[in-house]
């Protein structure tokens, strides 16, 4: 019987922290393209959040790790955090391409990190190299993507239409700092593991 290409979604992010935006990203991803699993990536030193204070790595992993456990298609990667120097997307969707060389790739973005795409290292290289799946993300309009990029480079992007979820990690940081609520927002592991280890105080 011939085998089944298998079929691998990457979604990156600093996951400060993780959330229910994200974690409905991926959903809607793995249903409409028929993912095997989605792999989630933090990001060890993410050279566009060098100005930032984020989280301690370990904390982020585990909080990804807690965030996943209920779907058995998701999966998390240390490959980022565990490497030396800042994270670049196009060295991680090349180590994954090597790790499995017969596997469909394809790298899950929010429609704000994909309006952003030129401004990451090597992003003609990027868009040749994998396919994106861009999920629409409340604020941000897709349709601004086809000014000044090559139809050649569109293709490599495929729109996502998904329920809008106003949710980001900032404001959930802010929350916290304001003690505002932050349930909901985010799968209740992660906000015990939040609340156990006083982050974002
Ligand atoms: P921050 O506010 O710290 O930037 P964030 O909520 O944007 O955090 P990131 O870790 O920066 O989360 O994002 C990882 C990926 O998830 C990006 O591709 C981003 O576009 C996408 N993403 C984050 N939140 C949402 C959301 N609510 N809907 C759709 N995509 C999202
Ligand atoms: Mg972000």
């Amino acid at each position: 019987m011939e085998k089944k290409e298998k079929i691998i979604g990457i979604m990156g992010g600093t996951f400060d922290p993780i959330h229910n935006g994200h974690l409905l990203t991926a959903e809607c991803a793995a249903y409409q393209y028929n993912l095997d699993e989605v792999i989630f990536v933090p990001s060890g030193n993410p050279p566009h959040k060098v100005e930032k204070r984020i989280t301690d790595a370990e904390d982020r992993y585990l909080m990804c790790m807690l965030a996943i456990m209920s779907n058995p298609k998701f999966r998390v990667s240390r490959m980022e955090i565990d490497r030396v120097g800042l994270s670049y997307t196009i060295d991680t969707v090349r180590e994954f391409k090597s790790l499995y060389p017969e596997a469909k790739i394809y790298f899950i973005t929010g429609s704000d990190a994909i309006l952003e795409i030129f401004t990451w290292k090597d992003p003609e290289e990027l868009l040749q190299e994998a396919e994106f799946i861009a999920a629409t993300r409340p604020g941000y309009c897709l349709s601004e993507l086809g000014q000044g990029i090559y139809d050649s480079h569109l293709n490599s992007i495929h729109p996502l239409e998904i329920p809008g979820l106003a949710i980001s990690s900032t404001d959930i940081r802010e929350r916290i700092i304001q003690g505002r609520p932050i349930k909901y927002q985010l799968p209740e592991t992660v906000e015990m593991y939040i609340k156990k280890h006083n982050l974002y105080k």
